[in-house]
């Protein structure tokens, strides 16, 4: 993992720093940092899985642009921490099957359901390459946001402790509902 980048960022959730990364297959990922020398402060960590409809449209299919808000807002407010945004659009399908999924789902399949009719596995995302770049930084000790026992497994077995989970709650609009109801019973994630 190589950091290519480094720059300012001011945003409307606070002052940051962005910076950008390489992997060795040549994967892009940003990351945006805040206070990322101060080991007077835990950092708060978060891995963000690109979600375009979500992220940057405002769709209320998925609750992605509501979390990656909200991590945002939690860094800043911790004073020290990194969301790592990763490039895995579709839980790594990428756009196109994503809205494939979207078309079948609309058919009444779930999520799970729609992917494994288009041939893919539920969840392709690895998180070897998020790890790495938690360690770039050097953090040992982390409270990390998530919900998803995958990304926590992958970071516990790199040596790295979680001291904190901290869990992201939201008003259910009644799209996210049966959503959020698919990530919990078939793929296992905490709420
Ligand atoms: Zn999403």
């Amino acid at each position: 993992m190589e950091k290519v980048a480094e720059a300012k960022f001011p945003s409307k959730f606070g002052n940051f720093k962005i910076y950008g990364f390489k992997s060795e297959n040549g994967k892009e990922y940003v990351v945006i940092g805040k206070n990322v020398d101060n080991e007077n402060i835990i950092p708060v960590v978060r891995i963000h899985s690109q979600c375009l409809t979500g992220d940057t449209l405002g769709s209320l299919r998925c609750d992605c642009g509501d979390q990656l808000k909200a991590a945002l807002e939690l860094i800043e407010k911790n004073g020290r921490g990194i969301l790592i945004y990763q490039p895995e659009e579709g839980r790594g399908i990428g756009i196109l099957n994503k809205l494939k999924a979207y078309e079948l789902q609309d058919n009444g399949l779930d999520t799970v359901e729609a992917n494994e009719k288009l041939g893919f596995d539920p969840d392709l995302r690895d998180y070897k390459e998020c790890v790495e770049i938690i360690s770039y930084f050097k953090f040992k000790e982390i409270k990390f946001i998530s919900n998803n026992p995958e990304k926590i497994r992958a970071i516990e077995s790199s040596g790295i402790k979680i001291v904190e989970r901290i869990k992201l709650k939201f008003e259910k609009n009644e799209f996210v509902k049966n959503y959020l109801d698919v990530k919990k019973k078939k793929m296992g994630h905490l709420f």
